[in-house]
């Protein structure tokens, strides 16, 4: 799962704002193909579904995605079928290779958030991304750190 699951316009309060909701399997679509640029079909590959459905994923995420910049709406990332198959893909695979700005999955027991600016942790929260809190010291966002 991705550790940031939620996108907002800057100030417009949370309860006057429409939504679109992107899956995982969507949202794994685009980081694939769009932001690690491997190209269609070894994301298809990747993903375990064939080229036409990586291709609907895509073009239904790019619509969401556009949908939020173009009208101010907020993106939330949640569901889809893509989950289990992430995950187990995910351990096997290591730490951080090729990861992109959004890396950091699953609030696994144990982790520790840190802020970037001032270097202050502090025990993550379960299912609480570090992402969502600010640093108390000095109000940067905090970031995952390992231990
Ligand atoms: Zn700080």
């Amino acid at each position: 799962m991705p550790e940031v699951t939620y996108f907002k316009p800057a100030g417009v309060p949370l309860a006057g704002l429409n939504e679109v909701v992107l899956s995982v399997d969507e949202y794994e679509a685009v980081r694939l193909v769009d932001l690690e640029e491997i190209g269609q079909k070894k994301a298809g590959k990747k993903m375990k579904i064939s080229q036409p459905t990586l291709s609907r994923l895509l073009k239904s995420a790019r619509k969401k995605i556009s949908d939020a910049i173009i009208n101010g709406k907020a993106i939330k990332i949640q569901g889809g079928d893509y989950k289990l198959v992430q995950i187990r893909q995910t351990r096997g695979r290591g730490l951080g290779l090729g990861r992109g700005r959004m890396r950091g999955f699953g609030a696994g027991p144990g982790g520790v958030c840190k802020c970037p600016e001032c270097g202050y942790e502090e025990p993550q929260v379960r299912g609480q991304p570090c992402r969502s809190k600010k640093c108390p010291k000095c109000g940067a966002l905090m970031v995952r750190a390992l231990e």
